[in-house]
């Protein structure tokens, strides 16, 4: 795909019209698609005109709205690179990501303003703070569709200028800034269309961050791209959720375990008209097929989809396609996208690919694997083989007919005794307990030496006395001995960032 982003998502906005592009999930504030693409074209010019050039960096640090997307194309645009900010970033972890991607301008909202003054102190080097809404001293992207500066033409090479630049969501180590290109995030969209189009009369929910790159690609580009409409809420409340789906008729969403948990085990869902749903598909951590199963039932929908990525992939290779989410075996993630490459290599012996039914490291080459890790060489040659083959750090394995199943990461296998046991699994298996509310398993070494599944359980409400020796006893009768939970530890809640991973190193930190 030859086309910068903005133009690949916007490119038929003029036939869209009038339709709803946008809708604020909270106040019904709508934008047409006439309007995202006028507006996002003068905020560009504007942009340009305050001395934005192409190649410099800008930092769009803000909640979902329905500005965001005016933001990000009017960015790109102008000929910048975006970096997406977690909106619940401290100052100094905002200073961190100016710092390291060499940022020169922020457009930022007023509640979040103090924390993008303070972190532009920190990080030094900026050139301004724009506001999407409204805030003394800054100029607002309000203000600048008023522009009558000319439309910028900056002369983009979709294959080498970076579009965005994510970061990773620091899950196993330090997030890293992830330089995707026009062409990869764009052809990515257009191999993912065929599985996911969602066009005119769909309406999506944003819940998910647009930060993030899942929600960049499904909950933005994707549905812009096609004419759908898109509902926006700028955080996770479950009644305020299912509020927008009931008011909003929404028919699609996308989104990660634990609102798939929500949705199957919370009492409230039940009392809200969810019928305009559709279809769910959940990406971005491991999904337990009998709670995808709970969840379509309760729902009365077809069962979950998943779809599978990295941001280093810009971010989507494999999904289960609507039309196949019946006959999908459960737990799969998907079958591998078009134009896209996949090896499964043995762990012990990484030159060597595996057959259908094996577990390794799944590796991937394509036209959406990142340019590469921003100022990371090393990290990127560490990633990315001299053949091109991106290695994922995932573990899985692909059935007889190319379904993929994801085991778990690499790096999170507990060696037992020379046995590989995935957490994943025994938190899947503990989630079945109709005792325990949420549940996250590492591997910790016990006074033997011997690495072993230590469990963190959250019980549910209806079940304050659930003990330890009745958790490890659940387990130990559905596996084999290998793979018992040995320890188990009571908490109040599994510790997950926003895209729904389970953030180990916390629980292994807090001792
Ligand atoms: P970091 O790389 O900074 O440690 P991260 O890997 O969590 O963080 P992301 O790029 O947001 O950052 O997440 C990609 C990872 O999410 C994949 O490598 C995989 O482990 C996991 N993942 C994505 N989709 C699925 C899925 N459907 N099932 C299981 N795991 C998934
Ligand atoms: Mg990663």
């Amino acid at each position: 795909v030859e086309l910068p982003i903005h133009e690949a998502v916007l490119g038929r906005a003029a036939e869209f019209g009038d339709l709803p592009a946008l809708v604020d999930g909270t106040d019904g504030t709508t934008l047409t698609y006439e309007q995202l693409d006028r507006f996002h074209r003068r905020v560009a010019a504007a942009l340009a005109d305050a001395g934005v050039r192409k190649g410099d960096v800008l930092a769009l640090h803000s909640p979902n709205t329905i500005a965001f997307p005016t933001a990000f194309y009017a960015a790109t645009r102008a000929g910048a690179s975006v970096t997406t900010v977690h909106p619940l970033a401290t100052a100094e972890e905002f200073a961190k990501q100016l710092r390291d991607s060499a940022a020169r301008w922020i457009v930022t909202v007023s509640p979040l303003l103090e924390t993008a003054r303070r972190a532009a102190e920190l990080a030094g080097g900026m050139e301004e703070i724009f506001v999407c809404d409204s805030a003394p001293g800054h100029r607002s992207l309000i203000d600048m569709l008023a522009s009558t500066a000319p439309e910028p033409n900056v002369g983009i090479d979709p294959a080498e200028d970076v579009a965005a630049l994510p970061y990773s969501s620091g899950t196993t180590g330090t997030p890293k800034g992830v330089m995707l290109t026009h062409r990869q995030i764009a052809t990515n969209l257009a191999q993912l269309e065929p599985s996911i189009g969602a066009g005119p009369g769909e309406r999506v929910l944003a819940v998910l961050p647009f930060f993030h790159i899942y929600g960049l690609t499904a909950l933005m580009n994707a549905p812009l791209r096609n004419g759908a409409t898109v509902v926006v809420l700028p955080r996770f409340d479950l009644e305020q959720f299912l509020a927008a789906i009931q008011n909003h008729r929404i028919t699609a969403l996308y989104v990660a375990p634990p609102i798939v948990l929500a949705l199957a085990k919370h009492p409230a869902v039940a009392e809200y008209d969810l019928s305009s749903l559709k279809y769910v598909i959940s990406a971005a951590a491991p999904l337990d097929a009998a709670l995808a199963a709970a969840c379509s039932q309760r729902l009365g929908l077809p069962p979950v989809g998943q779809a599978y990525g990295m941001t280093e992939l810009s971010p989507g290779t494999h999904v289960v396609p609507l039309d196949a989410m019946r006959e999908a075996p459960p737990g799969t993630v998907g079958k591998l996208i078009a134009g896209t490459e996949m090896r499964v290599v043995s762990l012990d012996d990484p030159g060597k690919d595996l057959g259908p039914g094996e577990s390794g490291e799944i590796l991937i080459r394509g036209p959406q694997v990142m340019k590469g890790y921003l100022g990371r060489p090393d990290a990127t040659a560490s990633m990315i083989d001299e053949d091109g083959w991106l290695h994922t750090g995932d573990v899985g394995y692909v059935d007889e007919e190319g379904w993929l199943f994801v085991v778990d990461r690499v790096k999170e296998l507990i060696k037992y005794k020379g046995f590989q046991v995935a957490p994943a699994e025994l938190e899947a298996l503990l989630l079945t307990h109709p005792g325990i509310a949420d549940a996250a398993v590492i591997g910790v070494y016990n006074d033997e030496g011997n690495e072993v599944p230590r469990a963190f359980v959250v019980r549910q409400p209806s079940a304050p006395d659930l003990s330890e020796g009745e958790v490890m006893m659940y387990v130990a009768e559905r596996v084999a001995p290998y793979k018992r939970v040995r320890e188990v530890v009571f908490i109040d809640g599994v510790p997950r960032a926003v895209s729904g991973k389970i953030l180990r190193r916390q629980l292994r930190e807090a001792r």
